[in-house]
């Protein structure tokens, strides 16, 4: 069997089994390295063959993201990870890095539970990050740090553990504030605020594929000397080695972002208004495979061969090919053609269909646009996802 067909057949076996999912967006500054980390998760996973730095980037998928070398349009995959002895599905959906493109996000975020937060460490927050941020809180979904290109730390700017430690903590200080800024009026008293000793932050190079955290450095008993060491030495394969980014960063997810079970029940009330007493209510708090059919389409993307392909997330129920959906805002019903799940930019159909708690590609929603509730009984639709407005600025 391809590696590939054992690939989603893992997957497969996993979507049932809420408690071992993870739905996640990584988010950025332009340029602080998403594009850079994915590509690491996705050789981890064993997605993609781990070439080395030449790796062609997988979810940059439209030649004219290639060409412009920034993503454009969410590109979602699929992937397993095995943390303490049970493996996990992991659902990525991309999320666009450039600011423009900043309504995107946001219909990524619904999607999602958790949204890991990539920051350069030479650059520090930036204008988008604090976006990203707010765009996450708002939605409910809870943030982790990535600190990235701490590399250039070591080699370029050629600072010691102390200077180091500084700039990390100083980092982590200003993501917090924003973090507290954002949720201070927030009724629930959830603490969202990320640190290093929660687990919640881990920082490395994606460019050459080490990461560590304070779980990880317990692990392998590797200290910031030794990294400092390894790393102004050249030796970066046997830092990759020793302490893999993508096995710190999915441990990391695994751990610390909720599962549907845990997130679907805070989420629901912040998007969706309709009434609590209701069984569709209770089904999507439980998310209940066997209960109506909610999705909501996050994304709608063009197949060439399929036609339109709404990207979205299964709140209640298993969406199926044959079924008739209403869609909100339109009259009638649509029926769905096929329902997959994506695999690094490509789908693949499943005949089973995708149950709640999942993210899944539906074709045959003609009426659905980013947005749309998609049910099996009228429903009142989710809460329309806003846009947040910001500054355009510009690449040099
Ligand atoms: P995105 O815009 O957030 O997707 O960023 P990319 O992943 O495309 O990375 C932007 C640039 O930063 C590219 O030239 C990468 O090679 C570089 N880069 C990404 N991660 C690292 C890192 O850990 N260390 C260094 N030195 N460069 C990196």
């Amino acid at each position: 069997m391809g590696r590939r067909k054992k690939i989603v057949q893992e997957c497969e076996k996993l979507m049932d089994k809420p408690e071992q999912i993870r739905n996640i967006a990584i988010a950025a500054h332009v340029d602080h390295g998403k594009t850079t980390l994915t590509d690491n998760l996705l050789a981890g996973a064993g997605m993609i063959a781990d070439k080395g730095e030449a790796t062609q980037l997988m979810m940059d998928t439209e030649e004219d993201e290639q060409e412009r070398g920034i993503t454009i349009d969410a590109a979602n995959v699929s992937m397993t990870h095995e943390y303490e002895d049970r493996n996990h599905l992991i659902n990525l959906i991309d999320t666009p890095g450039h600011v423009d493109f900043g309504g995107d996000v946001t219909r990524a975020m619904r999607a999602v539970d958790g949204a890991l937060v990539v920051v350069d460490a030479v650059e520090g927050a930036m204008p988008q990050t604090e976006t990203v941020v707010r765009q996450a809180l708002r939605e409910g979904v809870k943030p982790a740090l990535f600190i990235n290109k701490v590399d250039r730390l070591i080699s370029e700017l050629q600072e010691g553990p102390e200077e180091m430690q500084k700039r990390l903590t100083d980092v982590i200080g200003d993501v917090n504030e924003l973090i507290r800024g954002m949720t201070e009026d927030m009724d629930d008293v959830d603490d969202w605020t990320v640190s290093v000793e929660d687990g919640t932050v881990a920082f490395g190079s994606a460019l050459y594929k080490w990461g560590v955290s304070l779980p990880s450095m317990q692990a392998t008993g590797m200290s910031f000397g030794d990294i400092i060491d390894l790393e102004q030495a050249d030796k970066r394969q046997e830092l990759h080695e020793k302490t893999p980014l993508s096995d710190v960063v999915l441990d990391m997810v695994a751990e610390h972002f909720p599962n549907p079970l845990d997130a679907q029940p805070r989420r629901i009330p912040r998007v969706w208004r309709g009434d609590d007493d209701l069984d569709i209510a209770r089904q999507m708090r439980e998310v209940d495979d066997d209960g109506e059919v909610v999705f909501m389409a996050t994304d709608i993307g063009m197949d060439p061969h399929a036609g339109e392909i709404a990207t979205g997330r299964v709140f209640s129920g298993t969406i199926k090919k044959g079924q008739d959906l209403y869609v909100s805002g339109t009259a009638g019903t649509n029926r769905v053609q096929s329902v997959g799940i994506f695999m690094g930019g490509e789908r693949e159909e499943l005949d089973r269909g995708v149950p709640a708690g999942n993210i899944a590609a539906v074709t045959g929603l003609r009426d659905a646009i980013a947005g749309s509730t998609v049910s099996s009984i009228e429903m009142t639709p989710f809460e329309s996802i806003e846009h947040i407005s910001e500054p355009v600025i510009t690449k040099s």
